[in-house]
């Protein structure tokens, strides 16, 4: 043949740089970077030898490999569009970048793979150069050149990687299984709950409640043995507040309560299978005559004690909680019943596993009559 000396020798050059590709075991993201370069240099060698279609003895070669040898080695030799699912792998997830950003230094991860690392320590994980303006800024752009060509010359890869990730954020999702626990405080139907989350773990479990747009995350106070109590209120955010270092100040309201069915964990925090709690209705008019009579003089009841507490404390619960809820026109309106009810546990000074017995129960009646309870001790000691 009128072989091409210098065409020759590139194809020699590049068999065995195909050979190393094709052999090559996890890499480090230096070496993969040289690897996505030679790659991408020989399969223009290769495109410009085929397309001169000028040497019977190279294709010969070709065939004479082990066929399927040859088929993985033609993706590689003739890819489309010259991308390897490999080279754009995020370092951190070992997965096909997802919505890739770059770090002011250069390195590229999926969006959520590094703000996962900047929870941790703001410093970029491969070189460790510092990001705290970066983390600080929190604009994490999508480097869109990558984007594209991920999305034009991977369809395949981008499609399926794109189905797990919207599977994560189904299961993400779920509010009865899986349900991320914050474990922390007493929280309440109706009552906001103002949260300073600086732990790394409940940066993530925040984040995600933001980007599955659930925006809630159960609040159980801790258990010495099972980690967290059977009994808890869901939060729902209302807003959440980035602090230049990371931390946030995240301001939720209490929605429904819940009893813990199973614990699980994910990702360093508590998750928990649930079932919400619903108040039992009264339906008997003579029941629930008298439930409104309990109720009527339990309120007036909590409305005194608070109107008797010295101005400091009753400030300081205006400033945390607000003021107390207005009664309702029906006491039965909602499955967690008054609002006040609520806001009054949660400020009446006593301890959480007695705040928590409350919380837990689902009769109205049930509830009154504890609340007057704790309110009839308490006035005997104010007037003493
Ligand atoms: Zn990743
Ligand atoms: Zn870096």
């Amino acid at each position: 043949g009128k072989q091409n000396p210098a065409q020759s020798s590139a194809w020699t050059h590049s068999d065995e740089g195909l050979k190393r590709v094709c052999s090559a075991p996890q890499l480090g993201d230096q070496e993969k970077g040289s690897l996505l370069k030679r790659k991408l240099s020989v399969s223009e060698t290769e495109h410009s030898v085929l397309a001169n279609g000028n040497n019977k003895h190279k294709k010969q070669g070709v065939t004479s490999n082990n066929h399927r040898a040859r088929k993985t080695r033609m993706y590689r030799i003739f890819p489309e569009g010259g991308l390897d699912p490999n080279d754009v792998e995020c370092s951190l997830c070992m997965r096909l970048f997802y919505e890739p950003v770059t770090t002011p230094c250069g390195h590229t991860f999926c969006k959520s793979c590094l703000e996962r690392c900047l929870d941790h320590m703001p410093q970029c994980p491969l070189c460790k150069e510092s990001l705290k303006e970066y983390l600080a800024s929190r604009n994490y752009i999508v480097t869109a050149l990558l984007d594209t060509l991920i999305k034009q010359y991977l369809g395949d890869e981008y499609e399926e990687r794109s189905k797990v990730h919207q599977e994560e954020t189904r299961e993400l999702s779920d509010l009865t299984k899986n349900v991320p626990i914050f474990v922390c405080t007493m929280a309440y139907p109706t009552v906001p709950c103002p949260l300073h989350v600086f732990e790394p773990r409940y940066r993530l479990m925040i984040r995600r409640c933001m980007d599955t747009g659930t925006r809630q995350f159960g609040m159980c106070i801790s258990d010495p043995e099972k980690g967290f109590v059977d009994y808890g209120c869901m939060l729902i955010v209302r807003s959440v507040h980035f602090l230049p270092d990371g931390r946030s100040v995240v301001d939720t309201i209490g929605g429904k309560r819940f009893h813990v069915l199973s614990r699980g964990m994910k990702d360093g925090y508590s998750t928990a299978n649930i079932e919400h709690l619903e108040d039992t209705k009264v339906e008997d008019s003579g029941d629930l005559l008298r439930l409104q009579e309990l109720h009527d003089a339990v309120y007036e009841q909590a409305c005194v004690w608070f109107q008797n507490l010295k101005n400091r404390f009753r400030n300081q619960i205006l400033q945390h909680f607000g003021a107390m809820p207005e009664q309702e026109a029906n006491i039965q309106a909602t499955t967690n019943g008054p609002a006040w009810c609520w806001w009054l546990l949660a400020v009446l000074p006593i301890d959480p596993p007695y705040q928590l017995s409350v919380l837990s129960l689902t009769s109205l009646r049930d509830r009154l009559v504890k609340i007057q309870h704790i309110l009839t001790y308490l006035q005997s000691i104010q007037n003493n």
